[in-house]
C-alpha cells in the first residue's frame, strides 16, 4: 500500500492528467465544465454573472443571484436576525422607512414586533418594488413608455419581471412565506430537456441540454479514466483510489465498463424523441466530440449554472406569482403606509431624521429618531440630503447592472410538441435565456418569458428600443430556439429595468462598506448592502443589518 499525499495540489493534479491525456483538450474540458480557471461559478439572478457573459457587460463584479459577491464588510458568518434584539426595545422610538420594498416592508414588520412607532413613505402606488408580478389590464411605466398588459385574464397568466425564484437556502423569505400562509410551489431552474443555442455551434442547431450534457460527463470521464489506466496519477492515488474512482467515472459518465470508453449513452435521448417523447427509441443519438462541444462560445451554453449556490434545486415560487409575498407583508404594515409619497429630501436633526416628502403636489414633513433608507442608490443619490461626504460619494459611485426581461402568452408549444415542462434555454443571441413556466403545468396556454437579458451591453440594446423594436427582436431571436415562435406568441410585454421610475437600475453590483454604517440616526438598507445582493433575501438581510444598527444606539 502506498502512502498517499493528504492533499494533492490542483494544479499538480491536472497537469498529470494534461500530461497523459494532452491539456489543451483537458483545460478547455474543463473551462467548460466550469473547473478551470476561466469560469467562475456564477450564472444568471435571475441574475447571475453579468461579467461572465459575452454579449453583455463590462461590470466589474458580479452580483444578483449568483456566486460569491463581494461582501463590503459583510464578513460575520452569522449576520444578525429576529430574536436577536431585546424585545421591547423599540418603545418610545420613532423610525421613518423610506421604499416599501421588500427591505422597507421587514423592517416595518421586525421594528413593530420590536415595539418602535414606524411610518413607511413609498413614492408609487404599489408596494413590492421589484417584487412584481403583472396580470392582465396592469400597466407598466417606463420613463418614456407605458404598456398595458393584455394577457388573456387568468390567475396562472402573470409574469414576474423582476424576481421569480427563490433558492431553498433563502430562509428568511421561505420563512415568511410560512408565517404568512403564502403557497409555494417548484421553480424549475434546470430542465435537460431544454435548449442550448449558440449560433457558431453545430451549424446554429439548438442542441437538447441532455445531449450536451450527457457527452460532456461521458468524454471528460472518459479522459480522466485514461489518465489513471495510464498511470499518470499514481504519485496522487493509491491501487484502492483508482479501482475506486474508475468505477465511480463508469458511472457517472456511463464508460464501457471494459475498456473505459465513451461510447454514447441512452442518457442523450433518441432521434426524434425531443419531439415525440418516448414512442421512438431506435438510434441512439450520435455523440459528440469533446473538442465541438468546447468551442469557443461553448461556456456561455452554462453547463455550470445550476451548479451555483443560489441556482440549485430545488428552488421555489409562490403558487400565482411572486408579489404574494409582498402582498402578504404589506397586509401587515398597510396601518403605517403612505403610498405615493415620493421622498424629495433626507436631513439630519439633533434628535434623528426629517424627510421632506411630497404627495399629490403637496409637500410634507415627518421627523422620527431614526431612519431607515432603501432606496436604491441609483434614486438616492439625486434626493437632496445631508449625509456625510463619504456615505454621499458611496451612493455616487454605486453600480447598478441593468436587466431587461420580455413575456409572451402563447399556447404551451414547448410543453406539447417538445416535452419541455419549465426551465431554461440559453442562447448567445441578446435574449439570452427562454424561461418556460413552471406553474399550471399541462393547461392550454402559459406565460413565456422570451428574453431575460442582464449586464450592460445587451440589455442596453434592448432597453434603448421602443417596445415594439424589443418584441420583434425577441420573437425573431426565439425563432432561432423554436420555430413556432413566429406564429404562436404574442402579447408581448417588456420590463426594462433601467429606465423604471424610482428603480432605475436591476440590482446593485458594487461592495459596500461606508454604507453598512449608520450616518447618525439615517440607516441605509436595501439588496445592494448585503452580501446577497439582487436577491430578496438580500433584501431581507440587509433589513435585519439596519434593525441590529438601530437596536445598538437604542440599548447603547
Ligand atoms: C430582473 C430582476 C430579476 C431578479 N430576480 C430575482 C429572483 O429570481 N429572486 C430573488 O429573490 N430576487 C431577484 N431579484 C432581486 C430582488 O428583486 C431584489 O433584491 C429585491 O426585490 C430588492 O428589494 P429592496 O427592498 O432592496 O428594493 P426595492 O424593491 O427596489 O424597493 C425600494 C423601494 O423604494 C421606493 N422608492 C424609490 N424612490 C423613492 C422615493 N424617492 N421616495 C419613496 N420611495 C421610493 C421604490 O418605489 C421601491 O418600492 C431580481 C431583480 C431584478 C431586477
Amino acid at each position: 500500500m502506498k502512502t498517499k499525499k493528504t492533499s494533492i495540489p490542483r494544479r499538480e493534479f491536472l497537469e498529470n492528467i494534461g500530461k497523459a491525456v494532452g491539456s489543451s483538450v483537458m483545460i478547455r474540458a474543463l473551462v467548460a465544465m466550469g473547473l478551470g480557471s476561466g469560469m467562475s461559478s456564477c450564472g444568471s439572478s435571475s441574475a447571475e454573472s453579468p461579467s461572465l457573459q459575452n454579449n453583455s457587460s463590462t461590470e466589474s463584479s458580479s452580483s444578483a443571484s449568483t456566486g460569491p459577491v463581494s461582501s463590503g464588510s459583510y464578513t460575520s458568518l452569522k449576520s444578525p436576525r429576529p430574536g436577536d434584539w431585546p424585545a421591547g426595545s423599540g418603545a418610545g422610538k420613532s423610525v421613518t422607512i423610506l421604499g416599501a420594498g421588500i427591505a422597507g416592508m421587514a423592517s416595518a414588520y421586525e421594528l413593530l414586533k420590536l415595539g418602535y412607532s414606524i411610518s413607511i413613505l413609498e413614492a408609487t402606488d404599489r408596494t413590492g418594488g421589484r417584487n412584481r408580478t403583472i396580470r392582465s389590464g396592469d400597466t407598466v411605466n417606463e420613463l418614456n413608455f407605458s404598456q398595458t398588459c393584455n394577457f388573456d385574464i387568468d390567475s396562472e397568466l402573470y409574469f414576474n419581471p423582476g424576481p421569480a425564484r427563490i433558492a431553498h437556502h433563502h430562509e428568511f423569505l421561505l420563512g415568511y412565506c410560512r408565517e404568512f400562509g403564502v403557497e409555494l410551489e417548484n421553480f424549475t431552474n434546470d430542465n435537460k430537456a431544454a435548449l442550448l443555442h449558440s449560433s457558431s455551434a453545430f451549424g446554429g442547431k439548438p442542441q437538447v441540454a441532455k445531449t450536451v450534457f450527457s457527452d460532456v460527463r461521458g468524454n471528460i470521464s472518459e479522459l480522466l479514466a485514461s489518465a489513471i489506466n495510464q498511470n499518470a496519477l499514481d504519485e496522487t492515488l493509491t491501487s484502492t483510489d483508482k479501482t475506486n474512482i474508475l468505477d465511480m467515472l463508469r458511472r457517472y459518465g456511463d464508460l464501457n465498463g471494459g475498456n473505459y470508453k465513451y461510447e454514447g449513452t441512452s442518457r442523450a435521448g433518441f432521434y426524434g424523441q425531443e419531439n415525440v417523447g418516448s414512442r421512438d427509441r431506435d438510434i441512439q443519438i450520435a455523440t459528440k466530440d469533446l473538442q465541438d462541444l468546447v468551442v469557443d462560445s461553448f461556456p456561455i451554453w452554462r453547463i455550470d449554472f445550476s451548479q451555483g449556490a443560489n441556482q440549485q434545486p430545488s428552488m421555489l415560487q409562490p403558487k400565482g406569482g411572486m408579489d404574494k409575498i409582498a402582498r402578504a407583508f404589506q397586509t401587515r404594515v398597510s396601518q403605517y403606509l403612505t403610498t405615493e409619497a415620493v421622498v424629495k429630501q433626507i436631513k439630519k436633526t439633533s434628535e434623528g431624521a426629517k424627510v421632506i416628502y411630497e404627495k399629490n403636489g403637496i409637500s410634507f414633513e415627518v421627523e422620527s429618531d431614526y431612519c431607515i433608507c432603501t432606496i436604491p442608490a441609483t434614486v438616492l443619490k439625486s434626493i437632496q440630503n445631508d449625509f456625510s461626504s463619504n456615505h454621499q460619494d458611496e451612493i455616487n459611485a454605486f453600480q447598478y447592472s441593468i436587466a431587461t426581461k420580455i413575456a409572451f402568452q402563447s399556447r404551451r408549444f414547448w410543453e406539447q410538441d417538445h416535452n419541455i415542462y419549465g426551465g431554461i434555454s440559453w442562447t448567445n443571441q441578446d435574449i439570452t435565456q427562454v424561461w418556460y413556466p413552471s406553474n399550471a403545468l399541462g393547461t392550454t396556454n402559459g406565460i413565456i418569458v422570451g428574453a431575460y437579458i442582464w449586464g450592460n451591453s445587451a440589455a442596453s440594446v434592448f432597453s434603448n428600443q421602443s417596445i415594439q423594436q424589443r418584441i420583434d427582436s425577441a420573437i425573431l431571436q426565439g425563432n432561432n430556439l423554436h420555430s413556432e415562435y413566429q406564429n404562436e406568441v404574442s402579447r408581448g410585454l417588456s420590463v426594462a429595468w433601467r429606465d423604471v421610475p424610482y428603480q432605475l437600475g436591476a440590482y446593485g453590483v458594487s461592495s459596500a462598506s461606508t454604507l453598512l454604517t449608520p450616518d447618525d440616526n439615517i440607516i441605509f438598507a436595501g439588496e445592494h448592502l448585503s452580501n446577497l445582493s439582487g436577491w430578496q433575501e438580500g433584501a431581507i438581510l440587509s433589513a435585519y443589518h439596519a434593525i441590529n444598527e438601530i437596536t445598538k444606539k437604542v440599548t447603547a
